[in-house]
């Protein structure tokens, strides 16, 4: 069984919670203290308010924690808001959540709630066709350093990245029934267990 973390602090954490549940050998779990981040081989950060979660994140004492973690190699994935903290630059706001991420993001980039909405895209690169994806307030990319992979565009944005263990998507597949991208994120982290466990034996 491999423990994967969803950061429980705010958000659509159930729905994280509930598809990586529908995969093999995961055991999806809440994390909320220290001691949780440590049971984890990966985690999500969901959907949700970023300024919430990044306030949380503060209060709870977990930021620098996750930090020292990703850049020991533990894979995370944002969605959404998840995407915004993770960020170094968020082009319409004066701060920074994490600041782990190569890429510069348009925070409430689609418009108002009003403006959400859903469509289809095929990601031919990962053997992904027909994935729904669900738009709410959603970010976008508008830059990408060096070593991040463009994973997938809308209408010329970008609104998928890959950067080494980091995922961030603009949209939630944890509001679909769609496990692709759950699916993706955990051979991520298969990947780096074998490679630490490798290492450990060289
Ligand atoms: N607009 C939100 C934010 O920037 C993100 C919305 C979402 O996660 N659905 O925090």
């Amino acid at each position: 069984m491999i423990n994967i973390g969803v950061l429980g602090l705010q958000g659509s954490v159930d729905e994280h919670i509930k598809s990586l549940g529908l995969i093999d050998n995961v055991q999806p779990l809440r994390v909320k203290t220290i001691h949780d981040l440590e049971l984890v081989a990966g985690l999500i950060i969901p959907g949700g308010e970023s300024t919430t979660i990044g306030k949380l994140l503060r209060d709870f004492k977990l930021a620098d924690p996750i930090i020292k973690r990703v850049k020991e190699g533990m894979p995370l994935w944002g969605t959404c808001a998840g995407m915004v903290l993770m960020a170094k630059t968020i082009i319409n706001e004066d701060y920074v959540h994490l600041g782990i991420m190569d890429i510069s993001v348009r925070r409430n980039a689609y418009g108002s709630q009003l403006e959400s909405f859903t469509c289809s895209l095929d990601i031919p690169q990962l053997s992904i066709k027909d994935f729904p994806l669900v738009f709410i307030r959603a970010p976008w990319i508008e830059k990408v350093g060096k070593d991040v992979e463009v994973l997938a565009t809308i209408n010329n944005r970008i609104v998928a990245v890959k950067q080494r263990n980091l995922l961030a998507t603009s949209f939630h597949p944890e509001l679909t029934t769609n496990i692709a991208f759950h699916k993706l994120f955990i051979k991520l982290v298969e990947n780096h267990i074998r490679s630490t466990t490798n290492l450990s034996l060289a």
